[in-house]
C-alpha cells in the first residue's frame, strides 16, 4: 500500500496530508443533482473496495430475504434497529464481515428500509437481489461522508472508511453532500457520487403549464410543440453494438476474449446511459426554469410495459392476426432507453410540487382541440388527425397539449387548473 493512503479505522482521526487546501464549495448555480466523479483506486486499494461492496451486498441480500419471508405470513416485519442488532451478532459470529466498515453495512440496511419504503409508497418497484458483478457499491454518509479534498487543480482525494484516500478526477465543484456512493459499473470503471439532491429552482410565476408526453417518434413531446430528442448510441456505435453481441454469443464461456467482448458492450452502455443522464438533467432544469407547473403522465396508469392480447384470426383457427407487439416492444425498449422514469424524477426535485401526475388513458386518440376520442385519429405513428373537426398535428405534441390540460391525479399539491394555451383544450378525462 503507497504511503500516502493510509488505513483508517472507523471512527479515527484521519492524519491530514501537509499539502491541499480545503477549497471545495458548490457554484451558486449548481443545479445537477448527478455530481459523479471518476475514482482512480490504486489495484490494493481495489480489491479493499471491492470487499466492502461484497459485504454490502451481503447484509442487503439477507435483509431482503428476511423482508420477503416475512410479508409472505405474519404481519410484521423486522425493523431497522432490530436489524442493526441482528447485524453485530453477525458481525461477532463471521471474521470476514468484522474486517468491513459497520457504518457501510448498517447503510446497507438504511438503504434496504428506504427501498422498502420506497415500494409501499408505489414510487419505486420492489427491492431486487444484488449480484457480483452487476451491483457493486456501498454508501458513505454522515461525518465520514465529508472526508474530501482537493491534491491539485485536477485531483481530489476522498477517505474511504478501512480502505484509505482514494484519489478521484476533479471535474467539477464538490457539492456540500452529506454521503456519498461509491460504485463500480460493469465495464469496471468506479465511481463517487455524492447524493446532493438539487435545490428547487424557483418556479418563473407565469401561471404556464406544460404537458410532457412520452414520445413515439422521437424520446418527448411538449405542449408547446417542441420535440425532445434523448441522445442514445449514434449509427456507428450501434452497428458496433450488433457486432460485438454477435461475437459474444461465438466466444467460449470462461475465455479471455469473452471477458474481453463483455466489457467492450458494456463501455457502449455506459457511454449511452451517462449522455441519457445528461439530457434528463439538462430538460429537466431547463422545464423547472421555464414552465409553473409542469403535467406529465402517470407511468404507474400506463399499461405501457403489458403485452397486448393475442388477436385470434377468425377465419383461420389457431392462427393470429398481427397485434401490434413488435411495434409495442420497440416502445418498451425506447422508454427504458430513454430514461423516462428518471426524467421524472428530477423534475420532482427541481420543480418540487409543481409537477402533476395525470392519467395518460386516451390521451393519444383524443383530439386536443374538439375533444373527438376515436382509435381513427392516430393516421399513423407519427401523425395525428382529427376525423370529426380535421386537425392535423404531430401526435406526440396533441397527446401532449392533452396531458397539459388533464386533471391531475396524484398531484402533490393542488394547483388551480389554468391552460394558457391559445386555444382552449377541453379537460378530456375529467368525464
Ligand atoms: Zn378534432
Amino acid at each position: 500500500m503507497p504511503r500516502d493512503n493510509p488505513v483508517v479505522e472507523d471512527g479515527e482521526e484521519p492524519r491530514l496530508p501537509p499539502f491541499g487546501v480545503r477549497k471545495l464549495s458548490v457554484p451558486a448555480d449548481w443545479v445537477g443533482g448527478v455530481s459523479r466523479f471518476r475514482l482512480y483506486p490504486t489495484l490494493a486499494q481495489q480489491i479493499l473496495l471491492l470487499e466492502q461492496c461484497g459485504h454490502a451486498r451481503y447484509v442487503w441480500n439477507l435483509a431482503l430475504e428476511q423482508w420477503s419471508m416475512w410479508t409472505r405470513g405474519k404481519g410484521s416485519t423486522a425493523n431497522f434497529a432490530e436489524q442493526c442488532r441482528q447485524l453485530t451478532e453477525a458481525r461477532a459470529e463471521y471474521g470476514w464481515l468484522r474486517t468491513g466498515s459497520q457504518t457501510v453495512q448498517q447503510q446497507a440496511l438504511r438503504d434496504f428500509e428506504q427501498a422498502v419504503k420506497n415500494f409501499y409508497a408505489g414510487t419505486h418497484r420492489r427491492p431486487t437481489w444484488r449480484r457480483a458483478g452487476l451491483h457493486e457499491g456501498f454508501r458513505i454518509v454522515g461525518l465520514q461522508a465529508g472526508r474530501v479534498e482537493q491534491v491539485s487543480r485536477k485531483w481530489a482525494r476522498v477517505l474511504v472508511p478501512k480502505v484509505g484516500w482514494v484519489r478521484f478526477r476533479l471535474s467539477r465543484a464538490v457539492p456540500d453532500a452529506k454521503s456519498y456512493r461509491i460504485t463500480r459499473d460493469r465495464a469496471g470503471r468506479w465511481h463517487l457520487a455524492f447524493a446532493a439532491i438539487p435545490p428547487p429552482i424557483p418556479a418563473p410565476g407565469t401561471g404556464e403549464v406544460v404537458g410532457v408526453d412520452r414520445g413515439v417518434t422521437v424520446s418527448g413531446a411538449l405542449s408547446t410543440g417542441e420535440l425532445l430528442t434523448c441522445p442514445g448510441l449514434s449509427e456507428t456505435e450501434q452497428v458496433r453494438l450488433k457486432q460485438l453481441q454477435r461475437r459474444l454469443a461465438r466466444c467460449r464461456r470462461g475465455s479471455n476474449r469473452r471477458r474481453r467482448v463483455k466489457a467492450a458492450i458494456a463501455t457502449l452502455y455506459a457511454r449511452a446511459r451517462d449522455r441519457r443522464k445528461d439530457w434528463v438533467e439538462k430538460t429537466s432544469t431547463d422545464l423547472a426554469r421555464r414552465f409553473d407547473v409542469i403535467r406529465v403522465e402517470d407511468l404507474r396508469i400506463a399499461p405501457m410495459t403489458r403485452r397486448p392480447k393475442p388477436k385470434p384470426d377468425p377465419e383461420r383457427p389457431g392462427a393470429y392476426l398481427p397485434n401490434r407487439r413488435r411495434a409495442k416492444a420497440e416502445l418498451n425498449r425506447g422508454v427504458l432507453a430513454n430514461g423516462w422514469g428518471l426524467l421524472v424524477q428530477r423534475l420532482e426535485h427541481k420543480a418540487a410540487g409543481r409537477v402533476e401526475k395525470v392519467n395518460p388513458a386516451y390521451t393519444s386518440q383524443t383530439c386536443s382541440v374538439c375533444e373527438h376520442c376515436a382509435p381513427e385519429n392516430r393516421e399513423s405513428q407519427a401523425v395525428f388527425g382529427c376525423v370529426a373537426c380535421g386537425h392535423r398535428a404531430n401526435a406526440d405534441v396533441n397527446a401532449a397539449v392533452n396531458i397539459a390540460a388533464g386533471r391531475a391525479v396524484s398531484a402533490r399539491r393542488e394547483t388551480p387548473v389554468r391552460v394558457p394555451l391559445k386555444r382552449e383544450p377541453q379537460h378530456a378525462t375529467s368525464a
